[in-house]
């Protein structure tokens, strides 16, 4: 409704030339500081799925950490970390993925998700969709059944929604 989605726009610090010149950065650690924003926003966010529809969260590094932390508890479910590599100790699958100027690559443990496990995938923000692209490859591989992409912030002209979309995944956001 509108007022949950002044509630989270009004919570979110824009700074503008960050990281870089032209870029207006979306800083969501005034969301998490602000109780009753962050309460709402994860309410927000896991409503649908309460009731065993999850078996496990899935959180991109590092504020999809968060944000997930709190939806898995919210729901029972477990959390997963998707990494930066070489910060995961045992075995893992990796991916390369683009950002604006090179190349990153992430990762998951291997036996993170057991084959068919019910999975939402959880950051802060999407937008031109190249991580949560790479991030739904990996659990792809792992065998999960993703049941959706969620996220607060969605930067609908940067054309990351459809990115996922076109991919088959189901993508839940809350303010764009
Ligand atoms: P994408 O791969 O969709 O182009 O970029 C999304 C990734 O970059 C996410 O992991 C997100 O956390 C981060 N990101 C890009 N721009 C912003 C921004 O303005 N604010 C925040 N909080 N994260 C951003």
């Amino acid at each position: 409704d509108s007022s949950l989605k002044q509630t989270l726009v009004n919570s979110i610090r824009n700074i503008p030339d960050y990281p870089k010149q032209g870029v207006m950065f979306r800083d969501i650690t005034t969301l998490l500081g602000n109780a009753r924003a962050f309460r709402r926003a994860v309410d927000e966010l896991v409503h649908p799925y309460a009731g065993g529809k999850v078996d496990k969260i899935a959180g991109i590094e590092a504020r999809g950490f968060i944000i997930g932390g709190a939806m898995a508890h919210q729901l029972s479910a477990g959390f997963v970390p998707i990494r930066k590599k070489g910060k995961l100790p045992h075995d893992t699958v990796r991916i390369a993925y683009s950002l604006e100027y090179g190349l990153d690559e992430m990762e998951m443990h291997r036996d993170a998700i057991i084959p068919g496990e019910k999975v939402l995938l959880v950051d802060d923000l999407i937008a031109t969709g190249g991580t949560a692209e790479a991030a739904v490859k990996l659990l792809q591989q792992l065998g999960a059944d993703i049941v959706a992409a969620c996220f607060v912030i969605d930067l609908p002209e940067l054309g990351g929604r459809k990115k996922l979309e076109a991919l088959g995944v189901n993508v839940r956001t809350l303010i764009d």
